[in-house]
């Protein structure tokens, strides 16, 4: 499908530099401030339904060795009953408790506590306090850019203890897996509801809240756009990195010893996601000055989406795949891996080369090249809510040139490499594919959505230079 982008498109690609001569927004272009019956709709869906998706996904395989119709049909023919079901399902436990408080615990005194030294010794990465984006009452926040570090400490400790230590078994994670599945739930909600009656009754910074009048809406979306304790404890920054993405790679491994202790060995599968996965994530972190920039901190406010999101959606869909290896320990031909590797690997180069071109273009404010050449440019402003007027510019060169989201497209590639390194014996694993195929299509609707409000006929003049906002000539 062609995106909807006319007027004069080779006039404004013959432009390096355009510059707006019309008023764009007024401040309104933040997350929504009305709501639809059909967005309504959808988050009263999400709010019922997501938490049974994911105890769906994670039961079928601890019941159904990942069989995603074997409780359905089960039920269907009388040969089980949901209660037979429930009955089967694994309790909290005072032992997940303790394992998922510890957790936490750790991840926040990581992240309030030690000011980032990486940054020191590290060439090439940033971190420490950084500037954030200005929000649309004009706010700019600083952070405490740790994640990196935080990542590394955990990690270091977890092979400490797996090799030297002895604490506990690299397994603890798989073994306690729907237990804390509960716990991660209680979170979830415990976080979000804090934010919204933080956003009511003590925001932050109350000129960035929004309350649309429906309370589902601002459960689900969020009221305040930074929620903060003290000065540096951003709640955003946190559940969106840690627990969750910290997490992530611990779950690979100790899905990973799960299966070496079940099967006597790790497959080539197991590694293809451990590593590809991994790259991702290390990439998260030592980008984490860049993630300020996008649309999770620069737009969505802080609600049940982003905080019962991060908590249990993210630790437990995202890391499906590894979870499906150890129920069946696919060994991959050669062939076979050698082509999932490289999907992921040229899906992981186009994520980060977009990406980095985005970000080295804001930065610079233009005066970089781009693909060896000073790039083309469509300079643009808006007015955030105290009506100041801002400038900025959009890149129109580079993968910025190909699609207007290109950088979706390289995370879909790698997406689909981790799915097909489980083989094709159940579509359990494919669920992310799916998944992330909705929610950067989703996203990239709402981006433009929200970038068309912001910069008006700026937009307009991008879209009419890149027409396409995925795959040229597709949409
Ligand atoms: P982007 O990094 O694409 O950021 C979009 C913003 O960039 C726009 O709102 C606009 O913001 C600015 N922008 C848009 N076009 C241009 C341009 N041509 N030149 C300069 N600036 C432009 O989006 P996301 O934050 O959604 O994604 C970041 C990455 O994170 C992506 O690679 C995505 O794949 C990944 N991601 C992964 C998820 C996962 O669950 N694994 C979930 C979400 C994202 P402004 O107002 O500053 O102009």
């Amino acid at each position: 499908m062609a995106a909807k982008s006319q007027p004069n498109v080779s006039k404004a690609k013959s432009l390096d530099s355009v510059t707006n001569d019309r008023t764009a927004s007024q401040g309104q272009w933040g997350r929504a401030w009305e709501v639809d019956w059909f967005s309504l709709g959808s988050i009263i869906f999400l709010l019922l339904c997501a938490p049974f998706i994911v105890y769906y996904f994670i039961m079928a395989c601890d019941q159904y060795s990942c069989a995603l119709t074997g409780p359905v049909v089960d039920i269907a023919t009388g040969r089980a009953r949901l209660s037979d079901i429930w009955a089967k399902t694994p309790p909290i436990t005072r032992k997940a408790a303790q394992l998922y408080t510890l957790w936490v615990t750790f991840q926040v005194l990581l992240y309030t506590s030690l000011p980032d030294f990486c940054h020191k010794f590290l060439p090439g990465y940033v971190g420490g306090i950084q500037e954030g984006a200005v929000t649309p009452a004009g706010v700019v926040n600083k952070y405490q850019i740790n994640g990196l570090q935080a990542w590394l400490l955990t990690h270091l400790l977890w092979f400490a203890n797996a090799h030297l230590l002895s604490w506990f078994s690299p397994t603890i994670i798989f073994d306690n897996w729907i237990p804390l599945l509960w716990c991660a739930n209680i979170l979830g909600y415990a976080v979000s509801t804090f934010a919204m009656v933080k956003g009511y009754f003590f925001p932050t910074s109350a000129k960035d809240c929004k309350f649309t009048g429906n309370f589902f809406y601002n459960y689900m979306m969020g009221v305040e756009f930074n929620p903060r304790i003290g000065k540096w404890f951003d709640f955003k920054l946190f559940f969106n990195g840690r627990p969750g993405i910290v997490a992530w790679t611990l779950i690979n491994l100790s899905f990973a010893a799960k299966q070496r202790e079940l099967h006597g060995h790790v497959t080539n599968a197991m590694v293809l996601v451990n590593v590809l996965q991994a790259i991702y994530v290390i990439d998260f972190f030592w980008n984490e000055t860049w993630y300020l920039k996008t649309i999770d901190i620069c737009h969505d406010h802080f609600g049940w989406y982003l905080g019962w999101g991060d908590c249990v959606w993210l630790p437990y869909l995202y890391t499906l795949q590894g979870l499906y290896l150890v129920y069946h320990p696919v060994q991959l031909s050669t062939p076979h891996a050698m082509g999932v590797l490289l999907l992921g690997l040229v899906g992981y180069y186009i994520f980060r080369v977009a990406n980095h071109q985005k970000d080295l273009f804001r930065r610079t404010d233009g005066r970089c090249l781009i693909w060896g050449k000073k790039p083309k440019v469509i300079e643009c402003s808006y007015t955030s809510a105290d009506g100041q007027r801002h400038h900025s510019k959009l890149l129109v060169s580079g993968f910025w040139g190909v699609a207007r989201h290109f950088n979706y497209v390289g995370d879909l590639m790698g997406s689909l490499a981790y799915c097909l390194a489980c083989g094709g014996g159940h579509l359990l694993p494919y669920f992310y594919i799916i998944y992330m195929a909705i929610l950067l299509t989703h996203r990239c609707l709402r981006d433009e959505h929200r970038c068309a409000s912001k910069y008006g006929r700026d937009w307009e003049r991008y879209t009419a230079a890149v027409p396409y906002r995925l795959l040229p000539g597709i949409f």
